[in-house]
C-alpha cells in the first residue's frame, strides 16, 4: 500500500495535466460548433478542478508509516476516479452530438487515448484504473456500438477488444509491481537483520563472556574515550584489581571453581561501583575501573579500599568456601598521567607497588612513583647494557649447625656491579629481571659462575643457589641446570635449589614437574621465605621439599614477640616431624640465636654468624669439608 501511495502520488499529477490539455484540444476543434458552455465554461470548470487536484496531489505529504492514512488515501482515489470519470466521460459523449464526421472522429480518438493515459497513470492502483476501464469504456462502446453507423460500430468493437488487453496487462504488470515490492520488503527486512546481527556483534566482541564484565578491549577503548573527551579541569581515575592467591584456588578447587570465584568477585565489585561505571576483567584475575568524577586522594583510597575488602571476604563456592585478597592501584587523570596509555601504566605499577609492599590494599599512585618507575627503567636499561658475565659475581652466605658447630652449607646470592650505576642489590634487579624477562639469562651467567667457584674450592661443601619463579616454570632451565651440573663433574647431590611460593602461584603443575626433575636427579629443594606467602603448608604437603627456610620476619621479633616464638616453634617441630631441615634466616643477635636454641632450631643463617662474602670463610669449610 505503501508503494502504491508512493507511486500514485507521482502519478496522478500527470493524470490531471493529461486530462486538462486533451479536453482544451477537444474543447478547441469543437469552438462554435457545439454550445459555449460546453467548450468554454464546462471546460474553464474542468480545468480548473484537474488543476487545483494536480497542484493538491504534488503538495499533499501522506504518512507513509501509517497504514490507516494509506487505506483512506487509497479510498479517495478510487472515488475521485470514479467522479473524473463519469464527468469527462459525459462531458465528451454530449459533444458527440455536435459537429461534422471529423470531429465526433475527434471525440472518439479524445475518449481513446485519454482513457489509455489515465489508466497507464492508476496502473498501480487496479481497483481505480479497472473502474475507469468500465466507465469510460464501457459508457463508449455500448454508445458507439448502438449509434447505427458501421465506422463507430467496428471503433467500438475495437475498443473492447483494445480495453480486455488492457485489463490484462493492468493484471501483470500489479503482479509485477507487487512482486517488485516484496522482494525490496525482504531485502530491507534482511538488511535490518544484518543490522542488528552485526550490533549484536560488536556488543559481544566487548563483553568478557565469563563474567558479564566488559573485556580488555572495551576497557581501553573507553579509556581511550574518556581521555578524549575530558575537560581541562576534570579529572577521573584508572583502578586496576588483582587477585591475591587466585591462583592456588585454580589449582586446588580446579578451573570451574576459578570461574565461580572470578564471577562473584565481579559481582562484588560490582555492587560496591554501582551499574554506571565501567568495571572490566583485563584477563586472568585482573580488573580494570575506570573512575569518575571524584573529589579527592582520599575519596579513592576509601574506595579503593572498600574494593579491595569486598573481595576480602570469603568465597562460597560448590565445592567450599575460599578466601583470596585483592591489591589495587589507581592513578589519577590529569595530575598522574595525561594519556591512557601513562594511566593504565602508572595505575599498573602503584598495583604492582601494592602487591609487593603492602598485599591487600589500595595504592594511588604518587610522585615517588615516578623515580621508582624511572629507577626501574633505568635497571632494565643497565641490565641490557651490561656486560653481564663480568659485571655479576656471587657471594656466598654461610649456614651455621648450632649442634655441631660446623658450617652446614653456603647460600649463593647474585651481586651486581655497574659501571655507571654502581653496587645494585639483588633485591632490586632480579625483580626488574623478572618482569622484563631478563632473568633467565642471569640465572644461566650466575650459574656458571657457581660451578666454577665450586670445582675451585677442593672441598665439598653443599651450595644453595637461588631460583627465580621464571626460571622453575621452565623445563628447559632446568634441563639445561642439570646438564651444566654434570658437565662440570659437580655431585648434584652438593646442590640445594632454593625456590619461593611465587613460583607456584604462577605456574604449579610447572612448578612440580620442574622440582621433581631437580629432585630425581640428586639435587635438593629449599622452600625459600617460608611464611610469608600464601597457602604455604599445602605446598609443603605436595612438593616434598627438602629444606624449609623461614623468613627474617618472623626471626627479627622473636625476642620480644610470643606470637612469632610460637609459630616459629611450630614451623621447626613440623619439619624435625617430616624429617626435613629448618633454617632460620636472618639471624643478627646472641638473644635470637639462643631463643632459636630454645624453639628447638639447629640451622641457622645471618649476619650474627657470617655476612655474604665473595670467598666464603674457606678455612672454617676446608675443617668441615674436606674432600
Ligand atoms: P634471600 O634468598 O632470602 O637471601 C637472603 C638475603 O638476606 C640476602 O640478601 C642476604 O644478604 C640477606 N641476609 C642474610 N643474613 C641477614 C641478616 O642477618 N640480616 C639482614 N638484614 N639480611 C640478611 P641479598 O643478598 O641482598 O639478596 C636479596 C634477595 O635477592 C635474596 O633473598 C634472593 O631472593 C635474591 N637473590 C639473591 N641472589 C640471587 C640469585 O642468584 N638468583 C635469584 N633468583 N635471586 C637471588
Ligand atoms: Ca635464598
Ligand atoms: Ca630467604
Amino acid at each position: 500500500m505503501r508503494a502504491q501511495v508512493n507511486a500514485l502520488s507521482r502519478q496522478i499529477p500527470v493524470l490531471y495535466m493529461l486530462l486538462l490539455a486533451n479536453a482544451v484540444a477537444l474543447a478547441y476543434t469543437h469552438y462554435g460548433v457545439a454550445p459555449d458552455w460546453m467548450t468554454i465554461y464546462a471546460v474553464v470548470i474542468l480545468g480548473a478542478i484537474c488543476i487545483v487536484r494536480a497542484i493538491a496531489w504534488s503538495r499533499a505529504r501522506v504518512d507513509l508509516d501509517n497504514v490507516d492514512a494509506c487505506i483512506k488515501h487509497l479510498k479517495r482515489i478510487r472515488v475521485l476516479a470514479i467522479a473524473v470519470a463519469v464527468l469527462f466521460t459525459a462531458w465528451a459523449i454530449t459533444m458527440f452530438g455536435y459537429g461534422d464526421a471529423y470531429q465526433q472522429g475527434h471525440v472518439a480518438y479524445f475518449i481513446s487515448i485519454t482513457v489509455v493515459g489515465c489508466i497507464f497513470c492508476l496502473v498501480n492502483f487496479p481497483p481505480a484504473a479497472l473502474l475507469v476501464v468500465v466507465i469510460v469504456l464501457g459508457t463508449f462502446v455500448l454508445f458507439f456500438g448502438f449509434s447505427g453507423n458501421e465506422v463507430y460500430v467496428a471503433i467500438a468493437v475495437n475498443m473492447a477488444l483494445v480495453s480486455v488487453m488492457i485489463v490484462q496487462i493492468i493484471r501483470s504488470f500489479y503482479a509485477n509491481f507487487a512482486g517488485l515490492i516484496d522482494t525490496q520488503h525482504d531485502l530491507e527486512a534482511q538488511h535490518k537483520t544484518t543490522i542488528e546481527l552485526s550490533r549484536q556483534n560488536e556488543a559481544l566482541a566487548l563483553i568478557d563472556p565469563l563474567t558479564g564484565l566488559s573485556n580488555r578491549r572495551a576497557f581501553f577503548a573507553k579509556l581511550d574515550e574518556t581521555v578524549a573527551q575530558t575537560n581541562k579541569g576534570d579529572r577521573f581515575a584508572v583502578a586496576m584489581i588483582d587477585l591475591d592467591g587466585f591462583k592456588p584456588v585454580n589449582d586446588v578447587h580446579g578451573h570451574p571453581a576459578g570461574d565461580e570465584l572470578l564471577m562473584q568477585a565481579g559481582e562484588r565489585l560490582r555492587a560496591v561501583l554501582g551499574s554506571d561505571t565501567l568495571l572490566a576483567r583485563l584477563g586472568g584475575d585482573e580488573f580494570g575501573i575506570i573512575l569518575r568524577p571524584y573529589e579527592d586522594a582520599m575519596e579513592l583510597i576509601e574506595l579503593g579500599t572498600k574494593l579491595c575488602q569486598a573481595l576480602n571476604r570469603p568465597f562460597v563456592l560448590s565445592g567450599g568456601t575460599v578466601q583470596v585478597s585483592a591489591s589495587l592501584g589507581l592513578a589519577t587523570y590529569p595530575i598522574v598521567a595525561r594519556s591512557s596509555n601513562g594511566l593504565f601504566e602508572r595505575a599498573d605499577f602503584a598495583l604492582y607497588h601494592a602487591k609487593k609492599n603492602c598485599p591487600g590494599e589500595a595504592v594511588l599512585f604518587a610522585a615517588h612513583h615516578e623515580t621508582l618507575i624511572r629507577h626501574d627503567s633505568q635497571i632494565e636499561q643497565a641490565l641490557r647494557k651490561a656486560d653481564l658475565s663480568t659485571e655479576l659475581s656471587l657471594h656466598y652466605q654461610p649456614v651455621f649447625d648450632i649442634e655441631t658447630g660446623l658450617v652446614n652449607s653456603v647460600e649463593a646470592l647474585a651481586r651486581w656491579d655497574n659501571v655507571q650505576m654502581g653496587r645494585i642489590s639483588p633485591g632490586t634487579f632480579f625483580p626488574v629481571a623478572e618482569k622484563t624477562g631478563q632473568v633467565g639469562f642471569l640465572t644461566r651467567v650466575l650459574f656458571e659462575k657457581l660451578l666454577v667457584d665450586m670445582a675451585s674450592w677442593g672441598n665439598e661443601v653443599p651450595v644453595s643457589f637461588n631460583l627465580s619463579a621464571r626460571d622453575i616454570v621452565l623445563s628447559d632451565t632446568v634441563e639445561w641446570l642439570i646438564d651444566e651440573i654434570k658437565d662440570h663433574g659437580i655431585d648434584p647431590k652438593r646442590l640445594t635449589f632454593e625456590v619461593t611460593e611465587t613460583a607456584f602461584l604462577r605456574d604449579f603443575a610447572a612448578a612440580r614437574t620442574s622440582i621433581r626433575y631437580l629432585r630425581e636427579h640428586g639435587a635438593r629443594i629449599a622452600l625459600d621465605d617460608f611464611g610469608i606467602g600464601y597457602s604455604s603448608l599445602r605446598y609443603v604437603h605436595e612438593l616434598e621439599f627438602d629444606v624449609l627456610k623461614v623468613d627474617r620476619s618472623f626471626v627479627t621479633p622473636l625476642a620480644n614477640n610470643k606470637r612469632s616464638r610460637r609459630i616459629v616453634k611450630t614451623v621447626i617441630d613440623m619439619c624435625i616431624n617430616l624429617g626435613i631441615d629448618c633454617v632460620l634466616e636472618g639471624v643478627e643477635t646472641d638473644t635470637q640465636r639462643d631463643t632459636i636454641i630454645g624453639l628447638g632450631g639447629r640451622l641457622m643463617q645471618g649476619y650474627y654468624f657470617a655476612r655474604p662474602s665473595r670467598v666464603p670463610a674457606m678455612d672454617a669449610l676446608t675443617e668441615t669439608f674436606q674432600s
